[in-house]
């Protein structure tokens, strides 16, 4: 007889998510048996939300692609100026060595580029206090809010007044 005891989870079961349905927090903790507060930190660590509304909706694919990720991620650790690539399996450089910067909050940043060799859009979640070194290896673009801050303001304050 088989004593039911949780086993060491080595990493949650990404099978038991099904890619046609939408998951809130509570209902993803519990499918993989792991803790709310863990799925909070995948959130915040890139795992996508449906949209930016209340409750955080988390879509099946999403959630599968995530625990994808992290479990390869584990695998293959990413060079400074790399990201993982789902479809190539393996960390890559992204194109032209590109990559965008979108804030998720005040201390993380997602940085988003495209593979080298397959195009396909990479994600990484970096500190803002490594965006110095990474600027350095990286061409980052397009957004940062300061200066997207200044072109709306150029714009204001040039000859935009009508009559
Ligand atoms: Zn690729």
């Amino acid at each position: 007889m088989r004593a039911k005891r949780k086993a060491p989870v080595r990493s949650p079961s990404a099978q038991r998510v099904k890619a046609t349905a939408t998951y809130e927090i509570a209902e993803a903790a519990k499918l993989l048996g792991t803790h709310r507060n863990t799925v909070r930190r995948w959130l915040k660590d890139g795992l996508r939300p449906l949209d930016n509304r209340r409750p955080i909706l988390i879509h099946g694919t999403d959630l599968k692609a995530f625990l994808a990720m992290r479990r390869e991620g584990r695998r293959h650790r990413c060079g400074p100026g790399e990201f993982f690539c789902f479809k190539c399996r393996v960390p890559r450089r992204p194109l032209g060595g590109m990559a965008d910067l979108h804030p998720r909050t005040d201390k993380v940043i997602a940085l988003v580029g495209l593979c080298e060799r397959c195009e396909t859009a990479m994600h990484r979640t970096v500190r803002h206090a490594d965006l110095p070194k990474l600027a350095a290896i990286l061409d980052l673009g397009p957004m940062a809010p300061e200066r997207l801050n200044e072109c709306s303001d150029a714009k204001a304050n040039g000859d935009f007044k009508e009559g």
